[in-house]
This record gives C-alpha cells, structure tokens and sequence, in this order.
C-alpha cells in the first residue's frame, strides 16, 4: 500500500546527529526507503535559525526528491510581508502544499484576525492550513492557543478553508474529534503522538483513542498519517498503525488517498 508521510521535519533537533541540513535530507530519503514510505511532507518552522532553515534552504535542499513536498511554515511574530509575497509565488508555482501555524508556540489563537491573510492565501490557492494543535513540544508554548477547540471558530467562519489539526489535538481528541465530525472542511494528522518509539501499552492506548474517533466521527475522510519524523520513529508510527483494527478501505484513506487529494501529491 501506497504510504503518504503529512508531518516531518528537517530541523535539527538538541543532541540529534547529522547537523547538516543536506545531511539530515539525505537520512529522511534514507529512512523513508528504510520503511517503504512513498512521500513525504516537510513542514517547516516558525523560526528561523542555525537549527531551523529557512522556506527557500529547504526548497533548494529538497527539490532534486521528487517525493518529498514542502509545507511553510508561518508565524506572525517573524515573518514579513516580503515572506507573504514570497510564499505567494511559491504556492502560485506550486513549490509549497499548504501553509502551517504554531499557535501554542505562538501565542495567538488560531481565529486571530491578524491570521486571516493566510487564510484568504489558502483558500485561494486552495491548499490547507496545517495547525499545531494540543500539547506543545516544548515547554515555553502557551497550550490555551493550541487547543483543537479554537480551530472550530476557523472552521466555521471559513467555510471553504481546509484545515488540518496536527497531532488530533493529544491530549484533547475528544474535544478534536467533535471539530471533525462538525465541520467538514476540517482534517487531522495523527503526528507526534510519542518521542522516540511507542512501548506496547501506548500503542495500545493510542488505538483505542483512534477506534473511539472513528466511531465518533465516522469513515476517515479526514484522517491523515504522519509520524513528526525525525521527533517520532517512522519504523515504530508505520507498526503502530498495522495494529489498528481498521477497514482496508479506511486504512487506504488514511495512509495515503487522502493525503494524496488534499495536497495534490
Ligand atoms: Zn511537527
């Protein structure tokens, strides 16, 4: 089966190997061959530093790999309007899939009027717009902006964004399975869920949350696999997955068809 990655990153990360940028490219290639991963999604950062390349490093670094696309990160503190126009081009000439806000990290909600150009971008374009939703990987993030519950009033005032909430908003999947089953422009990846690999209990912790989602919020047309690659193991995320008493049909949508629509890969 076809196998789409929606969430992985280039950074680097404290204490982690290759401190190249080109380096850490070649290990995502490696490991997505490793694990039989078609594509995959780079979503970049909100920042931009020695650890965190900027949108056009990681368009040059990756554009020999035609199965890796790249997402943009935005963030209201340190992005320009120059950047704006910049990531324009790039979503016109199809260069970027969507655009990504770090509310939590940032601390604005997610309805923020001041986001609303991004918005119009994406609805324009007709790309989603990712959101890092739920606990915050870092303990300076302010978790009342990355609640999955803030993303309702988005969803709702734009009818026709599409919107993705990362990581099912963990640890409020229920507060983000009820924004899902509501709104029917809104998708979730299930990113993150765990630094390093999962021990049998979680996994079978996890499972059990994702069997009560779509029980919840029926047939997985919103569902997206992604793992937070190099944050979370691709090896661990792909078993984790594999346990999931799940349909063929829903585990197609969920491993690769509806990444494939919504981002046009
Ligand atoms: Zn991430």
């Amino acid at each position: 089966m076809r196998i789409i990655d929606c969430h992985v990153h280039l950074n680097h990360y404290d204490g982690a190997p290759f401190k190249s940028l080109e380096e850490r490219v070649q290990n995502l290639v490696n490991t997505m061959h490793a694990s039989a991963v078609d594509s995959a999604i780079v979503l970049t950062s909100y920042v931009v530093n020695e650890d965190r390349p900027s949108l056009t490093k990681i368009l040059e670094a990756t554009k020999k790999h035609d199965n890796i696309a790249v997402v943009a990160g935005y963030s209201m503190d340190n992005h320009t309007d120059e950047d704006i126009r910049f990531y324009k081009d790039c979503l016109k000439d199809g260069r970027i899939k969507g655009l990504k806000l770090y509310c939590g990290y940032e601390h604005y909600y997610p309805y923020d009027k001041r986001y609303q150009r991004i918005y119009d971008m994406c609805i324009e374009y007709d790309v989603p717009a990712m959101f890092h939703t739920g606990d915050t990987f870092s303990a300076r993030g302010k978790v009342r902006y990355s609640h999955p519950l803030n993303i309702d009033d988005v969803a709702v005032d734009n009818p026709s964004l599409k919107i993705v909430m990362c990581h099912l908003g963990n640890p409020w999947i229920l507060d983000c399975q009820e924004v899902i089953y509501k709104n029917k422009n809104v998708y979730a990846d299930i990113s993150g869920f765990v630094v390093g690999e999962f021990t049998h209990s979680y996994e079978e912790f996890m499972a059990d949350k994702i069997i009560e989602l779509l029980n919840y919020a029926g047939e997985p047309r919103y569902l997206l696999y992604g793992t937070d690659w190099p944050i979370s193991n691709m090896e661990s995320y792909l078993k984790f997955v594999a346990g999931l008493d799940i349909s063929e049909h829903a585990r197609e949508l969920l491993m690769y068809r509806n990444a494939e629509s919504l981002f046009k890969i």
